[in-house]
């Protein structure tokens, strides 16, 4: 049993937490907003009155915030976590964030002596629930081992990809691949459309031809093929066309510093921002067919 300090309750970090106090954890909670402290401490858990009352006393310290600009708040800032927590004190950041914040949180942690990791999730508010995230971690390999039990009691699946920042790199290379597919599995089914091609029949040849992919077999973005899937529900996400635009912008930003040629990125992230700017940012990532269906050529 570890004393957790978890930082930013939301969607993700609240039941994520959850899970943290059925493994038998001590978790010590703050967000911004009270009403979600509120649903750590109605489940057994203690509510910090600030950043820094969840920070110190802590042996873990977790965060799960909105983007980059928070994540250095909450780390660098003036009652931020590095000034805060313990020596020794592990830090994971589980939020989504552009890999040069992360790098750079890392080294002003470490330059403080803490050992601490970037840990972005896979798996959405599902898997947040069940237990069952992807963890893509960044950082040395003995911190990382440290940290693996804990990540265990939220993940079943805990990947080291390297030094700090790889793990955010490996999350917005995947989701590069995911926009990405996600659009030209839609292109195809609105093409299918055109040609009277029937999409139960796309779906089934294509799913087991070498158009296959994840975008098609497990979240098929037209009603029918797969049942769980968005599509089945007018698109209610799941994991919203904001969040898909936000990872493919720090794609883009990574590209654009790392001197990496990615075209498709490129257009995706600009096909997501009409679509987004259209009014659909709470709508699911999948409802992309429906503005792909509506483009004229
Ligand atoms: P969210 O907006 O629901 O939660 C963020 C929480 O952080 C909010 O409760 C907010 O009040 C709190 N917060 C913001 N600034 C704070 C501060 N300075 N101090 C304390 N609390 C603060 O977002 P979410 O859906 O939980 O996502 C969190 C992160 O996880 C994001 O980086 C997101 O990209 C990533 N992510 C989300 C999903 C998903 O499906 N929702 C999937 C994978 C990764």
């Amino acid at each position: 049993m570890a004393r957790i300090g978890f930082i930013g309750l939301g969607n993700m970090g609240l039941p994520m937490a959850l899970n943290l106090l059925k493994a038998g954890h001590a978790v010590s909670g703050f967000d911004m907003s009270r009403t979600q402290v509120e649903k750590l401490t109605a489940a057994g858990g203690k509510g910090a009155a600030d950043l820094a009352a969840a920070a110190s006393g802590a042996e873990v310290v977790i965060t799960m915030l909105p983007a980059g600009k928070e994540v250095r708040e909450v780390y660098l800032g003036g009652n931020g976590v590095l000034g805060a927590a313990a020596p020794g004190t592990l830090l994971i950041d589980s939020s989504t964030i552009d890999v040069e914040s992360a790098r750079a949180v890392a080294l002003a942690a470490e330059k403080k002596g803490f050992g601490i990791l970037d840990a972005p999730v896979s798996g959405g508010v599902g898997g947040a629930q069940a237990g069952t995230l992807t963890f893509m971690v960044g950082g040395s390999t003995d911190v990382f081992a440290r940290a693996k039990p804990i990540l265990e009691n939220m993940g079943k699946t805990v990947v080291h990809a390297g030094g700090a920042g790889n793990g955010q790199a490996a999350k917005i290379c995947n989701n590069m691949i995911l926009g990405v597919s996600m659009i030209a599995v839609s292109e195809a089914f609105v093409l299918a459309e055109k040609l009277g091609l029937d999409a139960q029949k796309l779906f089934d040849i294509a799913s087991k031809s070498s158009g296959q992919c994840w975008s098609l077999t497990s979240y098929c973005p037209v009603p029918g093929p797969v049942p769980t899937a968005p599509s089945n529900r007018d698109y209610q996400a799941g994991f919203t066309a904001a969040m898909m635009l936000k990872d493919l912008k720090l794609s883009q930003e990574a590209a654009n510093a790392g001197g990496a040629a990615t075209a498709l990125g490129a257009e995706a992230t600009a096909i997501y921002d009409r679509y987004v700017s259209g009014g659909h940012a709470g709508k699911d990532f999948s409802g992309i067919v429906t503005f792909v269906r509506d483009t004229r050529r």
